[in-house]
């Protein structure tokens, strides 16, 4: 069965519950609260169930099920015996009359299910999982209720009792969905989260009376997007991602994070190819600047950390030349990203007290890094952007006096589902990488943390 949530507004409603038991009455609990009568037919009844029934203006007959129980007018009808048959029967005699029903003992004879439903009232979260897993549906309601505050309901009660002033204020359509758009996520809604009304009202109505030119005011987040799994998004980028209504993004940003992006913003695609820059910097950088001049919020999503060679600080001197406001989101760098998902770790009190990042990236066919210090002892090595300097890189390093035999591991596309690992020394790595198919990004790592990789390796990227 595919199903379709919708909505179904039961005001002045009825509904019939056959059977009188557990089933019955939980079914009924969480039906009541919609303010639907409920007439129930059982031969025997649960007490609770019997006052759900009452309290919602139904009627209860203590009988045995008959064909002439079932109404056209009933907005949906549960057969919630302990009998399989009747219940079949029940269904039968339901779909003759085009009633909808709901078969609490055989998914396949339903025509509608019951999600597991976070109330925050007005705002209804439906969790379902079909008939796959109920179980798994309510952990994940029970996940959903954890993170989700409990004032949810309030603050959509606030914007319903705003929002006649709000229309008169704020004639702009455009206008008011940033305004809507600053209450809901800004301190308005954290006050009314921390059950302080008074204080959310106050707040609103000072947003309100601002002009609407300091409404107009957009801002800038440069994002960390982490290195490819979407789980290493922090709190705060998920939360602005879901706000922004610009997104730049370059080739690093994994498709599955920009599936977390608020689907009404324009994507913009920025590219950088190694040495095929599909907008250069200044225009990247210009572009920010635009579309928050315009008063947009303006994401910048880049991979990784963007203050780790991401030329993040580029991107913020225009913005702060130009005085808009931004703000710098960290993200989980590939070095961290790739060490923890392939087992090795970059310090570890028996082999490596520091660890250096560097950028192995061709400057005229050679790369310029301080040598005679990456062949330190006790040093891990990171290489970021070395997959194409990689045999200059291996021979420099050993030409200084790194032993051809220290352990090099080519972690490629870090994280993500198709990570992959190669290790080998670092005298053999670019002959073992320049004989397969590499898909860029790749990180390199150096020294003799890399060995325990054999031992840690069972901690991968996880399969979902
Ligand atoms: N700001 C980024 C780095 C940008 S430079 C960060 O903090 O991670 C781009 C380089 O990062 C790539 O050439 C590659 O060396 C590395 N990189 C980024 N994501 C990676 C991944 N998922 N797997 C392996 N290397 C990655």
């Amino acid at each position: 069965m595919k199903n379709l949530p919708v909505l179904l507004d039961v005001s002045d409603k009825t509904c019939l519950i056959v059977g009188g038991g557990r089933i019955a009455t939980r079914r009924a609990k969480g039906i009541a609260s919609a303010g639907i009568r409920i007439n129930v037919v059982a031969e025997q009844l649960d007490n609770r169930l019997q006052k759900l029934c009452e309290d919602s203006g139904g009627l209860v007959s203590i009988a045995s099920w008959q064909q002439s129980d079932i109404h056209a007018d009933y907005v949906f009808v549960i057969a919630a015996t302990d009998n399989h048959k009747v219940n079949r029967d029940i269904a039968a005699a339901c779909h003759e009359l085009g009633v909808a029903v709901n078969v609490s003992s055989d998914h396949s004879l339903s025509d509608i299910a019951f999600p597991t439903v976070i109330d925050r009232d007005p705002i209804n979260i439906s969790v379902s999982s079909g008939s796959a897993s109920p179980i798994l549906a309510k952990l994940l309601a029970g996940r959903i209720d954890s993170i989700v505050p409990a004032g949810y309901g309030r603050l959509a009660e606030l914007v319903t009792s705003y929002r006649a002033k709000v229309n008169e204020v704020i004639q702009d359509p455009a206008q008011r969905k940033l305004f809507w758009e600053r209450v809901l996520t800004g301190n308005v809604a954290e006050s009314i989260f921390s059950g302080n009304a008074d204080a959310a009202e106050k707040l609103l109505l000072k947003t309100l009376n601002q002009e609407t030119g300091e409404l107009a005011r957009g801002e800038v987040y440069l994002i960390g997007a982490g290195p490819g799994d979407p789980d290493l998004l922090t709190f705060r980028a998920y939360r602005l991602l879901q706000q922004s209504e610009v997104v730049l993004y370059d080739r690093l940003v994994s498709d599955r994070i920009l599936e977390q992006i608020n689907p009404e913003a324009e994507m913009i695609y920025v590219g950088k190819k190694r040495a095929s820059h599909s907008m250069l910097q200044g225009d990247i950088n210009q572009t920010l600047v635009t579309h928050a001049k315009q008063g947009k919020r303006v994401a910048r999503l880049k991979g990784g950390d963007p203050f780790i060679f991401g030329r993040g600080g580029e991107e913020i001197e225009l913005l702060a030349e130009n005085r808009i406001p931004f703000q710098v989101v960290p993200g989980i760098t590939a070095a961290s990203g790739c060490a923890c998902y392939s087992g090795i770790p970059l310090t570890h009190r028996d082999h490596a007290q520091s660890v250096r990042f560097v950028t192995g990236q061709l400057k005229d066919g050679t790369v310029d890094l301080p040598w005679d210090q990456l062949v330190a002892p006790d040093q891990t090595v990171v290489i970021y952007m070395g997959l194409v300097g990689l045999p200059i890189i291996s021979s420099k390093l050993m030409e200084n006096g790194l032993d051809p035999d220290t352990p090099a591991a080519m972690i490629e596309q870090g994280t993500t589902l198709d990570q992959k690992i190669h290790c080998s020394t670092i005298e053999k790595l670019p002959a073992i990488i320049a004989a397969l198919p590499v898909q860029a990004p790749t990180l390199m790592i150096i020294g003799s943390v890399v060995t325990l990789h054999e031992s840690l390796k069972w901690f991968q990227p996880p399969e979902s």
